[in-house]
């Protein structure tokens, strides 16, 4: 039977963080399916990334290497990747639901005449007939639902930070050299590189301080930035997150929100004040591997997900954990 596919993404001669996490999911739905698993990786040059698959024990790396493969040019992608397609036509093919695999989908399944379901937050497969159970939120984050289409690949996008990283093995898998056959007449769409000035990386910090509506006004933030000062002398990289309310109320810019429509992210310490734990924000950061909770409310929803609780008003509580943390330090 044919493999489980995944699209991998390159960033900076490295496989991304996502990809890791594809490789963990593929790694098990192959499992599940009892067949092997392949990762497909497209650019103008590839070969430390390829390498560095191999090391994640797929059977099969495809490296599909050529100069206009360079960047990333959807038109072309997709032809490569439609290419690819119909010489090995995969079981399942898996894409990171980032700006690529948002591209790429849905002309991808166009092309291939099966159907996409986008960001998916579980996958498994069904004993009955081996399909792709595919768990998403609908209408608005307020409901899972999961999708079972027929078509071949069965091809998803799936969110990031949902599956664990797949850790490195003994890897013997095959290095496959495919070269595209593209040209720059394929090309309808120009590229557009956007270089964001100041990028609030809250998936990469170890910690988050979020605040949300309760911190009654903008200022909060000063104190909320006090402990993440206090706290990065102990735990590494600390940012401020915040809820969608704290965005509206125009305290903070968008980049900083956590959630369903903002970053979702799971790290080492999550500390949420003043945040009530609407189901739209837990969705972004319940995977976090300690939650601590500062609100007034005993009853919050947030402090059913936590691991430590402080009922109190956050005003009274933080200073005396700065001057806390500060005499540890
Ligand atoms: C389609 C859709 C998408 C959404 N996406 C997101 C998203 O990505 N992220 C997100 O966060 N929300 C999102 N929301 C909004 C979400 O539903 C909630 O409205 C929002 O998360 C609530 O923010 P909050 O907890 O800051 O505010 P509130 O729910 O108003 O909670 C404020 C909390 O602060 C506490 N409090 C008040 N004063 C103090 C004090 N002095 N000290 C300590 N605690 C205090 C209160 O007890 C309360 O629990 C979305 C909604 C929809 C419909």
């Amino acid at each position: 039977m044919n493999d489980v596919l995944i699209l991998g993404e390159v960033k900076e001669g490295s496989l991304d963080l996502k990809t890791l996490e594809l490789l963990g999911a593929g790694k098990r739905l192959g499992g599940d399916l009892g067949v092997g698993l392949s990762v497909v990786l497209m650019g103008d040059a590839i070969s430390g990334a390829t390498e560095q698959a191999v090391s994640y024990g797929p059977d099969k790396v495809y490296k599909l290497e050529h100069p206009l493969l360079g960047g990333f040019k959807a038109d072309l992608w997709v032809e490569s990747l439609e290419q690819l397609c119909g010489q090995i036509n995969p079981k399942i093919l898996l894409m990171s639901h980032s700006f690529i695999g948002m591209e790429l989908g849905p002309r991808l399944a166009c092309r291939l005449n099966t159907r996409l379901t986008t960001d998916c937050i579980d996958l498994s497969i069904d004993p009955e007939d081996g399909l792709l159970l595919r768990t998403k939120p609908v209408s608005g984050g307020n409901a899972i639902s999961v999708f079972k289409c027929p078509g071949a690949p069965q091809l998803a996008t799936v969110r990031g930070k949902v599956f664990p990283p797949a850790e490195p093995v003994d890897g013997k898998g095959e290095i496959v050299g495919i070269v595209p056959e593209i040209d720059e007449s394929m090309m309808k769409v120009e590229s557009i590189e956007i270089v964001k000035e100041e990028v609030v990386a809250l998936d990469k910090a170890d910690v988050v301080v979020s605040g949300g509506a309760g911190l009654g006004e903008a200022d909060g933030f000063d104190m909320l930035e006090n402990l993440s000062k206090a706290l990065s002398k102990s735990f590494g990289s600390v940012m401020i997150g915040c809820s969608r309310v704290a965005v509206d109320k125009g305290w903070i810019s968008s980049d900083h929100q956590v959630g369903l429509t903002g970053t979702i992210i799971s790290p080492d310490i999550y500390v949420a004040v003043g945040i009530s734990g609407a189901i739209q924000h837990l969705v972004g950061m319940v995977h976090s591997k300690k939650i601590i909770a500062i609100n007034k409310d005993p009853g919050c929803n947030m402090f059913k997900v936590a691991d430590y609780g402080v009922v109190e008003d956050y005003e009274e509580i933080i200073p005396a954990l700065v001057k806390k943390l500060e005499e540890l330090s």
